[in-house]
């Protein structure tokens, strides 16, 4: 196995131009040490997205802004991976809203599919892949995820995505209805960025 590379503190671009990402990465590293600046505040193009996994899209979205900033960069690819759909939007989970980004249309889709399969099981969860790269092409990559049920219709106005549609397990709220702060605790992204913070930070 290769040797794990440190991170150490300063500042790191957040690779996405997803703005409803910037403050739960933002929460995430901020309080380590880092300064975020996003991929869209520095101008750097937004990468075709075109690997087969989340962890291979997080990889380069991640490389593409390190290079482009010549600075350490942090990109999360992460969707909604629906069981009785065999994992469906997954990578796609972007895509399942169209050219207009509208994750109203998302949500009915999935609603919509699972209704299809008349699925009695309604459970998901949120993937998140995490990874650093460094300019010199080295990167680092965690995976990290939250388990829950799909409700309907959606409810709340908090979050983005299809936070209006999930219910963490152990929870009655939808993540659009949690306080952020709350949702960011127990997110995806936090799970995997506690494997990031134990192996380079
Ligand atoms: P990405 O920006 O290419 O990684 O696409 C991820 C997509 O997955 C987003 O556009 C959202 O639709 C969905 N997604 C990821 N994380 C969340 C979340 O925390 N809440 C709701 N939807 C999410």
């Amino acid at each position: 196995m290769t040797q794990r590379r440190k991170l150490v503190p300063g500042r790191i671009v957040a690779a996405t131009h997803n703005p409803g990402k910037i403050p739960e990465l933002t929460a995430l590293f901020a309080p380590h040490g880092f300064e975020v600046v996003s991929a869209g505040e520095l101008g750097l193009p937004e990468p075709v997205e075109d690997g087969d996994s989340f962890e291979a899209n997080a990889k380069i979205k991640a490389l593409a802004a390190a290079k482009g900033a010549n600075l350490p960069a942090l990109a999360d690819d992460s969707g909604l991976a629906v069981d009785a759909l065999n994992g469906a939007p997954g990578i796609y989970s972007a895509r399942w809203a169209g050219p207009g980004k509208d994750f109203a249309v998302a949500m009915q889709r999935v609603n919509d599919a699972l209704a299809e399969e008349e699925a009695a099981d309604r459970s998901a969860r949120f993937v998140s892949a995490l990874c650093v790269a460094w300019p010199d092409g080295h990167t680092e990559t965690f995976v990290g995820d939250v388990r829950g049920e799909l409700v309907w219709p959606p409810r709340g106005e908090k979050g983005f995505g299809y936070d209006p549609i999930f219910v963490a397990e152990g929870k009655t709220q939808t993540f659009a209805e949690m306080e952020p702060e709350a949702k960011h605790a127990m997110s995806h992204r936090a799970n995997a960025f506690s494997h990031l913070l134990s192996a380079i930070l």
